[in-house]
């Protein structure tokens, strides 16, 4: 075929679609067990959006949107993240009005200009949550346990949760000066990135991944040193609700996240035996205000189905499916006992495999379907089905009227 699909857009499918369920699944009952709302957000927004929210000097606004200009010239974007979205919807449909504090999760593809290599797509998928209105850092001790549940859940062992404050906007500042002048001191270790950086958003020279930028800020002033009353005791109450609700935790002083809109509590769920970050995610005191809403603490997280995904061994198809498999011409008969099977809430294959009794078999095999119907005619004179067990070979008659009463196997 000389159309394929576009460079680090992706076909999931088998048993890897199997895994992408697992993942929304397992996230999506979590979320609805700790009573978040779904929220379904569109998928294109005005560039507009993120640059003011994300940040102008990020690499996602900079480098990694996709961005393009509609039929009227207006400059559109493919979302890179959900938060702006959600953010924007909770400010458009004054959902502030209706609660004294609002719980929102979303789903759905991101798209971001990136280099594609081992799962890393230009459109992934994303699960998300925010907590709009609350301020106190029970809300932060929640929403970490949230995220250490859906890891527990999905069986990912050896999960740690790194944490680490920003503080608020004038710790914030004092901060940044800090750290300007130590930076100054060891500006000639740093990579070119990272110099540039300096300039434009200083926090990211923290987490960069080039060893002699690591060992350069290995003794840089620490954020944590130079928060207020308020945003210390914010912070020393967040570890207190994490110890008391058992999650391993460990604070991170470089932990400063990629986004700008970032305050007070950030933290990654990561897996010290991979290397990986596996969810990730904060708070945002002044985004809402900033985007033009009323002044509203928030938080949230996001987690990367595909990365999730990584760490999932591969599973062959657990559902005990009743093959029916017709033979002769008993079609009329044989799709309603398929029909009466699905009735009782079984999975049930109409086998359109064509052939003997005996290809049948091998192919209900390779399928490895729990159960053979099979209807021949004999089979519907009578008003019954052979049942066969292919697991133990197992082969009975039973008679409609049995299997309606629900004496199943
Ligand atoms: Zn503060
Ligand atoms: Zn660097």
């Amino acid at each position: 075929m000389d159309i394929q699909s576009v460079r680090g857009f992706h076909d999931i499918f088998g048993k890897e679609a199997r895994k992408f369920r697992k993942v929304t699944q397992t996230a999506r009952n979590l979320l609805e067990r700790y009573n978040f709302e779904e929220i379904i957000l569109p998928v294109v927004e005005f560039a507009q959006l993120f640059q003011r929210s994300v940040g102008e000097t990020t690499d996602i606004v900079q480098k990694e949107m996709f961005v393009f200009e509609d039929k009227k010239g207006r400059k559109l974007a493919l979302r890179p993240e959900g938060t702006a979205s959600a953010v924007r919807a909770f400010i458009q449909n004054k959902l502030y009005a209706l609660r004294p504090y609002t719980k929102l999760f979303y789903e759905g593809p991101m798209f971001r200009y990136e280099r594609p290599q081992a799962g890393r797509y230009r459109q992934f998928h994303q699960i998300g949550a925010e907590v709009f209105g609350v301020a106190e850092p029970h809300a932060d001790a929640e929403l970490i346990k949230l995220v250490y549940d859906i890891l527990s859940e999905l069986g990912i062992k050896g999960v740690v949760v790194e944490i680490n404050s920003l503080g608020c906007k004038e710790d914030r500042k004092r901060y940044r000066e800090a750290l300007l002048s130590y930076l100054g001191g060891v500006r000639g270790e740093l990579c070119p990135d990272c110099v540039s950086r300096m300039e434009r958003n200083p926090l990211r020279v923290l987490d960069c991944k080039v060893e002699a930028c690591k060992s350069a800020t290995a003794r840089a002033p620490k954020i944590t040193d130079f928060l207020c009353e308020e945003c210390r005791e914010h912070y020393e109450k967040l570890k207190e609700y994490l110890k008391a609700l058992g999650i391993p935790f460990r604070e991170n002083p470089h932990l400063v996240r990629g986004l700008d809109y970032y305050t007070r509590t950030v933290f990654e769920a990561v897996s010290d035996e991979l290397g990986l970050t596996l969810i990730a995610g904060g708070r945002y005191d002044y985004l809402v205000e900033e985007l033009g809403g009323p002044p509203t603490p928030a938080l949230g997280f996001a987690l990367g189905v595909e990365r999730l995904m990584l760490l999932l061994p591969d599973e062959e198809q657990k559902r005990d499916v009743y093959f029916v498999i017709p033979f002769g011409d008993v079609h009329a008969y044989a799709l309603k006992v398929a029909d009466l099977l699905r009735r009782l809430g079984k999975t049930v294959e109409y086998s359109y495999r064509k052939g003997g009794l005996k290809k049948q078999l091998e192919f209900a095999n390779k399928l490895g379907v729990r159960y053979a119907v099979i209807v021949g005619e004999d089979e519907m004179r009578n008003g019954e089905v052979t049942i066969k067990d292919m697991k133990t070979g197992e082969q009975r008659r039973v008679k409609l009227s049995e299997l309606e009463e629900g004496k199943l196997g």
